[in-house]
């Protein structure tokens, strides 16, 4: 059953500084892509002052490439917010630089008060943290006080301060299948899409905000099918942030870990892929030689403000990333109050994740997720 829906609030609002929207602003603040040289020379300085600063790099999949190998190459890691959070928090440096958006950075924060986060651009945000502003989710929150309050991850610290569990897209369906099976009444914020998801997988009673990514909420069920016909031979990978029309006509949904996984799992010579198209850089990685085709963004609706790239993630690059490495610049700060308020829902995920992956015998989690992909086909 799904409860009423909340009215939609709005992410794209003026800028009173420049007087562009939230997302122009954002798309001029990618930095310009470096010459081959420049590129070079960057990453070399980077990998030096990584060094230096013992300073380690967490990277989400969406950000550039360059970032990402990066990562890997300097011993830091790339990975969905969920392992972000984890990497960050169990790591023995003191300082993580951390490539992606704002609420990465504030998890990574909350979770090792003690260290030093820094960001390559403190104004890469989300649309979903913007969408869901504190004040108005403590409100939505105070006139349902019945309702166990579940957040996603992409929020702020303040709106996490106020929930009793987080998930991220990797962990949430089975985190409210868990509630459900105890008779709790969900509050959920602020992914409509992806709580529309999880409503329909469980059966839960789940009161939705109405947020949406910017870059999934794009994604066109039309032009999609249109696609689909072209392209016979390729699976159809989709991150459940996008709409039902898209969700319906996937061949694997789940987070941007499960489907390179499922890209890495695949004999398909063929991806239509519909989330951010950074994921891309990793996909090609797993399966080189296939093709991977970003899923429609156009059509009768289309503003294109994303084309299937998020352009707070795109506001991290080499350049402010060396800034940071060497000026200190650009730290995190969250208020000790409401991160030890915050630390709480995130906690109890983390440990619900660590429950779950002991109870699978280790020789039965590949079964275990080749399950979860079976399981969803084309609706
Ligand atoms: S891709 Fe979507 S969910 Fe991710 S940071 Fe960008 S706007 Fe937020």
């Amino acid at each position: 059953m799904q409860a009423t829906a909340t009215k939609v609030v709005e992410f794209e609002r003026p800028q009173m500084e420049t007087g562009g929207s939230c997302t122009a602003n954002a798309w001029a603040k990618v930095p310009a892509t470096p010459s081959p040289e420049e590129r070079a020379q960057l990453k070399a300085r980077i990998r030096q002052l990584l060094k230096e600063k013992q300073a380690v790099l967490v990277a989400h999949y969406y950000v550039d490439g360059d970032l990402q190998d990066l990562a890997e190459e300097t011993g830091g890691c790339v990975s969905d917010s969920l392992e972000m959070a984890r990497f960050g928090r169990d790591h023995a440096a003191q300082t993580l630089v951390v490539a992606g958006v704002r609420f990465m950075g504030e998890t990574a924060k909350i979770l090792s008060p003690e260290k030093r986060i820094l960001m390559p651009d403190l104004e890469a945000t989300c649309s979903l943290d913007l969408g869901c502003p504190a004040d108005e989710f403590a409100a939505f929150c105070d006139q349902h006080p019945d309702r166990t309050v579940v957040v996603y991850a992409n929020t702020s610290a303040a709106v996490k301060a106020r929930a009793d569990w987080m998930v991220t897209s990797g962990i949430g369906l089975e985190i409210v299948q868990h509630l459900h099976a105890q008779g709790k009444k969900i509050l959920w914020a602020p992914d409509k899409h992806l709580g529309s998801y999880i409503q329909k997988q469980t059966g839960a009673d789940m009161l939705l905000w109405q947020g949406s990514c910017l870059v999934h909420d794009e994604f066109k069920g039309v032009e999609l099918e249109l696609m689909r016909a072209e392209h016979p031979d390729a699976l159809v990978l989709v991150h459940p942030e996008s709409p039902e029309a898209v969700v319906a006509q996937a061949d694997v949904i789940g987070s941007t870990s499960q489907l390179i996984a499922a890209v890495q799992a695949s004999d398909a010579p063929a991806f239509i892929v519909a989330t951010d198209n950074g994921i891309l850089h990793k996909m090609r990685a797993a399966a080189p030689g296939k093709r991977f085709i970003d899923a429609p963004t156009a059509g009768n609706s289309a503003t294109c403000k994303s084309c299937a790239h998020c352009p707070w993630m795109a506001m991290n690059g080499l350049q402010n990333l060396l800034h940071v490495l060497e000026t200190g610049a650009n730290e995190i700060h969250v208020d000790p109050a409401v991160g030890k308020q915050a630390v709480v829902c995130i906690d109890r995920m983390l440990d619900f994740a660590a429950q779950r992956k002991a109870k699978v015998r280790p020789s039965a989690r590949l079964e275990d997720e080749q399950q979860l992909f079976a399981g969803i086909g084309p609706a």
